[in-house]
């Protein structure tokens, strides 16, 4: 149905993006092609590897799943600030990234760990990075005729690894002004083997500052190390302006947020013995 109506087309998921959006007469598909009956896109499946979900897993299932949370904790972190239980219990997974809002939450943690995404077509299938899948707000590199089959979320093998996902937004359960996520892995003398950063709501997609953290590997980061790395990114993002806060007010919550959150990862994986 795709190939054959994809320019006038919109998939639908769980409808809590999709609906809302029709409901403004911002989008006005000619066709809704409804794939929440497909069994194979709903699987929520963990190995030693990754972390993969099928596009159509709902959110609260990827929460609830305690193999994914084991190897992944940072899924279910950011899944607490993602709406409320209601609007989890329909949303799907895929739904969040295909929509790709750059304040929404799995993106960001899609886009910081490097997450892979399996795209099918009629043509056939091909896999990409999250970093070329977003390419702007509520744009991925998608074509109309594609649809996101599978995501799979990398697991770090350092068994020292912490992680933590914080967020500002007006109420909670609304889209986050500021977010960010921050992963810290620490060998047995607490030194940083591997250390991700990310940063929602502060630039035209989910930001991830690989250059920036590999600084930390190989050392015993501290409190300095947090603040420098914090105050770089938040000079790196680009944050507009809106009715809720200014690009410079978001820009100095995206350093106090990405300090806290390199922070309590840290802590996390100092705990692990
Ligand atoms: C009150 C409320 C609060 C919310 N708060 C948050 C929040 O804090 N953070 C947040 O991230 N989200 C929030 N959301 C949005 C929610 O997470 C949605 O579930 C999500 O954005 C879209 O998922 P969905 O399954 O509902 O997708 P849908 O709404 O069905 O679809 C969204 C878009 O993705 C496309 N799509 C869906 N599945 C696929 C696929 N497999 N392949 C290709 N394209 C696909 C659709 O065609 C559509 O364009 C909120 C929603 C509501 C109603």
């Amino acid at each position: 149905m795709l190939r054959r109506h994809g320019d006038e087309a919109k998939l639908i998921a769980g409808g809590q993006s999709l609906v809302p959006m029709m409901a403004m007469r911002l989008l006005r598909p000619a066709w809704l092609i409804d794939i929440n009956e497909i069994a194979a896109l709903k699987v929520v499946a963990t190995d030693g590897q990754t972390v993969k979900t099928g596009a159509c897993a709902r959110q609260t299932a990827l929460e609830r799943d305690v193999a994914a949370d084991v190897r992944v904790p940072l899924l279910k972190q950011a899944l607490a600030w993602v709406g409320h239980v209601q609007t989890r219990n329909r949303g799907t997974v895929g739904g969040s990234l295909a929509h790709a809002d750059p304040c929404a939450e799995l993106p960001l943690v899609a886009q910081m760990l490097g997450a892979r995404l399996r795209l099918r077509s009629a043509k056939g299938v091909r896999d990409m990075a999250a970093a070329e899948f977003f390419t702007g707000p509520m744009m991925t590199a998608m074509a109309p005729d594609e649809c996101l089959e599978e995501i799979q979320w990398p697991v770090w093998q350092e068994p020292r690894t912490g992680s933590e996902f914080t967020e500002l937004s007006v109420r909670h359960g609304d889209f986050a002004m500021v977010a960010a996520a921050a992963q810290v892995a620490l060998d047995a003398g607490g030194r940083c083997t591997r250390a991700a950063l990310g940063l929602g709501g502060v630039g035209l997609t989910p930001l991830a500052f690989p250059g920036l953290t590999a600084r930390l590997v190989g050392v015993r980061p501290g409190e300095k190390d947090f603040d420098e790395l914090a105050q770089e990114a938040a000079a790196q993002c680009e944050p507009g302006t809106d009715q809720h806060a200014s690009a410079s007010y978001r820009r100095h919550v995206a350093r106090v947020l990405a300090g806290r959150a390199l922070r309590a990862a840290h802590r996390r994986a100092e705990s692990v013995q």
